[in-house]
């Protein structure tokens, strides 16, 4: 008796620590891909904190561009090694030596051509395509011109991937704008030619709105807003920057 109570005493405990052992295995293996889930990034809380610090804290205030800026998800426009900086507060690489702008200069220059849903937009340097969807967020029909192919048709790709297949991109020199879509309510530059092109005037509606980095290769440019009255561009400075060159006839 004493014998089998024995052998009771030690077994049980040996039963247990296996089915423990086997529980922890279990969980282990089922709690694998939650936990190499959770090392991927809370984009959602990243671009949230990006809004707030970056965004509204320096006065952007348009409802309609904070609005986007906290839906169009910034991450899946860069490449896949970037995204976990996706969010910070700089420009970002994206290929073919291209950048994909600063968050705040993207938010600023979208509040600065005053859109209003329907205005129709002609963008000149698609790059990533990050500028055009939030464009389109805003309710825009949005024109965008790159003259790097494997950049248009990425973000041709990256767009209607996430659903924004209104989007149209032209590959070509952006410096003579898209004749057969003007004119245009707003134009956004975001390479930097060394004059404001007259093309681009010329495509622009009376009172259209346009914002362009205007500067010598290789310097800091201006950041500009124009309004177009009566046929001509009324120019003001905005801000300087850095942006890459207009290529092309504009270069
Ligand atoms: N708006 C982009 C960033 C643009 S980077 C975004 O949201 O990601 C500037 C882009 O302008 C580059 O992709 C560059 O290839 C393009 N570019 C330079 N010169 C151009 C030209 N003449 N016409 C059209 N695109 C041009």
């Amino acid at each position: 008796m004493m014998e089998r109570k024995d052998t009771k005493h030690k077994d049980t405990p040996f039963r247990k620590k296996a089915i423990c052992g086997l529980l922890f295995l279990l969980l282990m293996l089922t709690g694998l891909p939650t936990c190499s889930a959770r090392e991927e990034p809370d984009y959602a809380r990243l671009r949230e904190e990006m809004v707030r610090e970056q965004i509204t804290a320096r006065g952007v205030s348009d409802p309609a561009v904070i609005r986007a800026m906290r839906k169009v998800p910034r991450h899946l426009f860069v490449p896949p090694d970037r995204r976990a900086f996706s969010y910070g507060d700089h420009p970002l690489p994206i290929g073919e030596g291209q950048t994909i702008s600063q968050p705040y200069i993207v938010a600023f220059m979208t509040e600065a051509l005053g859109l209003r849903p329907g205005n129709k937009v002609l963008e000149i340097g698609t790059g990533s395509g990050y500028q055009a969807a939030i464009l389109r967020e805003m309710g825009t029909r949005v024109y965008s011109i790159e003259i790097i192919p494997a950049l248009g048709k990425r973000a041709r790709k990256t767009l209607s991937r996430l659903g924004y297949t209104d989007v149209h991109i032209k590959i070509g020199d952006g410096y003579r704008g898209w004749p057969g879509e003007a004119p245009f309510d707003a134009i956004i530059v975001t390479c930097a030619p060394e004059q404001i092109p007259g093309p681009l005037v010329e495509q622009l509606k009376e009172g259209g709105r346009m914002i362009i980095p205007v500067g010598k290769r290789g310097t800091v440019q201006k950041l500009v807003r124009g309004v177009k009255k009566g046929g001509r561009i009324r120019t003001e400075d905005l801000l300087l920057v850095r942006f890459v060159p207009m290529v092309g006839e504009g270069d």
